[in-house]
């Protein structure tokens, strides 16, 4: 089984994740967390070149070209490869963070990045996707009092980005409601973590 966490800043995803894997793993589920930008060597490569530097000297399409390079090495070499294994994977963040960011957020057209997916990873799809969800301030208030985040490019600070993000990560959800499943995270970890935990028992039957 494929499953990914989309969200924007703050929401709490890559606790989460952990969270999901390590409950799978108490169920005997050999699970296999990895992320992206990156993922496998030729991504992180890809994901250095992207989350440093002004991300304003590359055009949005240019943008979505590189993070699409990256997912489809990523998808080729190391999330087939371990599903086939019998594996679960955990993925934080997945396409929908392309629709996301490079499409509602910096203004790319919708169609744009569905041309660019069919050709980098084809018809290929999560099993189910969880999209951690709060009001764009609060998100944004976590993610700079997080330490140590370096990674988050400044543009994504500006909250009307944020608010388009948040727009299209619902749209999403809406046009995607067997894949997708939104869950409120302006709560406790715990409460968020319980919620997950309910969902994936509920879908694959665990
Ligand atoms: O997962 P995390 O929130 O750490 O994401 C790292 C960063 O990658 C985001 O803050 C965002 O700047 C960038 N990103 C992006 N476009 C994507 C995926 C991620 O700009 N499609």
């Amino acid at each position: 089984r494929f499953i990914t966490f989309e969200g924007g800043e703050g929401t709490g995803k890559s606790t989460q994740v952990k969270r999901l894997a390590a409950a799978l793993e108490a169920k005997k589920i050999a699970t296999e967390v990895t992320r992206e930008p990156g993922g496998s060597p030729g991504a992180e490569e890809i994901r250095n070149l992207v989350l440093t530097g002004d991300p304003a000297r590359w055009n949005p399409l240019t943008e979505a070209l590189l993070f699409y390079a990256a997912r489809a090495d990523h998808t080729e070499r190391k999330i087939k490869p371990t599903l086939a294994d019998g594996k679960w994977v955990i993925c934080d963040r997945y396409s929908d963070s392309s629709y996301a960011y490079q499409g509602g957020g910096r203004g790319l057209a919708r169609e744009t990045v569905r041309r660019i997916e069919a050709i980098a990873i084809d018809d290929f799809k999560p099993d189910l996707t969880l999209i951690l969800d709060m009001p764009v301030e609060i998100g944004l208030k976590r993610s700079i009092a997080r330490q140590g985040n370096t990674e988050t490019r400044f543009e994504e600070m500006d909250v009307a980005f944020h608010e388009r993000m948040r727009k299209t990560f619902l749209d999403i959800a809406r046009r995607n409601p067997d894949r997708c499943v939104v869950v409120p995270a302006d709560r406790e970890v715990d409460e968020v973590a319980d919620a997950i935990w309910q969902t994936v028992k509920k879908r694959f039957r665990l």
